[in-house]
């Protein structure tokens, strides 16, 4: 498929339409295109004007097979002329549409029996001139004579190109513009704001997808916009150089900035580095070749080779979706993509060798291929980023939550109540700090075994939720000892909380399905007068709960200032 695309675009296709002569919307059109015959110059030296006309007197040219014809690459230049017959008495407008703003020299002449009325020349040979008008090609207004006159092309171009002429009445020129400049708005403005998105969500979550994916479809923007006149008519009207070069080095980093994001995407850098060294290697290689060709003003080569890489390195972007088809899961819908653009260029092949009606939709095929090819991607890419971002979360909530009990663990209750501490410190404000074992609980295993043992310690989780407030912290400091920072709590107060807590925990037992299980639990407290640290009010809280365990336990000890806190016994 491929291949057959490297062909047909390395021929310069010239289509005459003829239907523009025919029907309108409007009423009746009183000019008429009856003749069109063409004929290729031999030499390399180009034929003047009349040397053209005394060779279409001599007949020795030709009628196009079809309405279009094909020639193949070369320097040589091909001479059309296209009778036309204005059946009224007055002039008529005309545009003549050249529909390829890539085309390097156009001499246009309008011609009747009295002679040479008009002639135009221009083509991208030159600077950018007010016939280029950017994603129609080169248009030029022309007011035919009564009577027969005829109007001779001559068009020459060193790229591969297709060269839709037309020649249309105002009515005709302003709709089809109106729905080109429309048709592409809506094109660019897709491209554009897929390549947004996935910028900022680069810059938002540092995901290497979204950056290359942007990369690559810029780079067909940039083809894009240079192979359609936009950059030749508005950015760089001057410079022949870039107008010569910048679609087909863009055409290369198309072609690398593909390979980049495939190798990414199906995460060929990991799983095989060999591969993705060669991919390298291969990208290199071709940036090199492009650029020594440029330098050395080799542009017939530096154009057979952008299309020859791009055409390969599209089929190596298939190829290594269909190598690493079970690799990915989403491997299957990037095939989809990439065969979307794929279909898109076969349109325009086809719409080019006349298999198919050629018209401006069917001759942008591969731009429309490439916009399907891009939201998809772009659709995959969000998905990959959705399932990235729940993994950090999965990961960082089991980082630091304790599974069983759904509470934090030590680790994060650290790191939250050292804030918290900050913060009292700002605000002047008392928090307190109490330390919670649950009783006898080794005898709930020993009783009602392990599993039933976990199943209380969730029980006793979600009591504790649902008895705290909003901005204190509660964790699971170990085993079936849990700690609680009350932010803004004096002593009295923290008496008071806890003391609600323990009967609350004692007087709501865990009902399992045979029996209900009584907890009670031990407390300690200690309340922040002085500044201090989160590990002293632990070492302080600890102490009070060996206290509690001692008196009987289902207690709480509170504050108690004389108490040293140096002493430190195992209970
Ligand atoms: P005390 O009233 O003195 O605190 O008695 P206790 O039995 O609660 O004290 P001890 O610290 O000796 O025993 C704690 C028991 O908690 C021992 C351990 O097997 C059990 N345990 C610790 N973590 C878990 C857990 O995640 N699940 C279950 N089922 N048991 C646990
Ligand atoms: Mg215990
Ligand atoms: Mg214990």
């Amino acid at each position: 498929m491929m291949v057959r695309f490297v062909l047909i675009i390395f021929l310069m296709t010239i289509y005459c339409q003829n239907a523009f002569a025919a029907t309108g919307h409007h009423n009746s059109i009183p000019t008429l295109l009856t003749d069109v015959t063409y004929f290729h110059e031999d030499s390399t030296t180009p034929l003047s004007f009349a040397q053209a006309e005394q060779h279409f007197r001599s007949g020795e040219n030709q009628h196009p097979p079809q309405d279009f014809m094909s020639f193949g690459i070369n320097k040589r230049a091909t001479w059309i002329k296209l009778n036309v017959q204005n059946h009224t008495h007055v002039e008529q407008y005309r545009r003549l549409n050249a529909a390829q703003p890539w085309v390097d020299s156009l001499a246009i002449y309008l011609v009747n029996d009295q002679g040479v009325i008009q002639t135009w020349h221009s083509g991208d040979e030159q600077v950018a001139d007010s016939h280029l008008l950017p994603g129609v090609g080169f248009v030029f207004d022309m007011k035919l004579p009564p009577g027969q006159s005829q109007i001779f092309i001559r068009g020459q171009s060193l790229d591969p190109l297709t060269l839709p002429i037309a020649l249309l009445d105002a009515y005709q020129s302003r709709t089809l513009d109106a729905q080109i400049h429309v048709t592409s708005g809506i094109l660019y403005g897709i491209l554009l704001a897929l390549v947004g998105m996935n910028l900022v969500l680069y810059l938002s979550i540092k995901q290497l997808d979204a950056l290359f994916y942007s990369l690559y479809i810029s780079c067909f923007i940039i083809v894009n916009i240079s192979y359609n006149g936009y950059g030749f008519a508005w950015l760089y009207s001057n410079s022949l150089f870039i107008e010569n070069n910048l679609t087909l080095i863009m055409m290369v980093f198309h072609g690398v900035s593909g390979l980049v994001f495939v190798s990414h995407f199906l995460r060929i850098h990991q799983h095989s580095p060999k591969l993705n060294l060669t991919l390298l290697i291969y990208s290199g290689l071709g940036i090199l070749t492009m650029v020594t060709l440029i330098s050395l003003n080799m542009h017939l080569w530096a154009t057979k080779f952008a299309f020859k890489f791009l055409s390969l390195t599209t089929m190596l972007m298939i190829l290594l979706g269909v190598l690493n088809l079970n690799k990915t899961k989403d491997t299957l819908y990037f095939l989809i993509a990439v065969m979307c653009s794929m279909l898109g260029l076969l349109i325009t092949t086809f719409s080019v060798w006349g298999v198919i009606p050629y018209n401006y939709y069917s001759y942008n095929g591969a731009v429309f291929g490439v916009v399907f090819e891009a939201t998809i991607l772009a659709v995959i890419v969000a998905y990959r980023l959705k399932d990235f971002e729940q993994q950090r979360i999965t990961a960082e909530y089991l980082s630091s939550y304790d599974p069983l009990m759904n509470l934090f663990n030590r680790r994060s209750f650290m790191a939250a109540g050292h804030q918290c501490i900050q913060q009292s410190n700002r605000t002047k404000k008392i928090l307190s700090f109490v330390m919670m074992d649950i009783d006898h609980f080794k005898q709930i295993n020993d009783t009602y075994g392990h599993h039933i043992g976990d199943l209380t310690l969730s029980h006793i989780a979600k009591l504790l939720k649902r008895h705290t407030r909003e901005n204190d912290i509660i964790a699971r400091w170990g085993g079936e000892e849990m700690v609680i920072l009350l932010p803004d709590t004096n002593a009295e107060q923290a008496l008071a909380y806890t003391e609600h807590l323990r009967a609350t925990i004692a007087a709501t037992p865990f009902r399992d399905e045979a029996q209900d299980i009584q907890i009670t639990a031990s407390f300690g407290i200690a309340t922040r007068m002085n500044g201090e640290s989160l590990e002293t009010l632990y070492q302080l809280a600890d102490k009070r709960l060996y206290q509690a365990k001692q008196q009987g336990r289902n207690r709480v000890e509170p504050q108690d200032r004389h108490l040293p806190i140096t002493t430190q016994e195992q209970y």
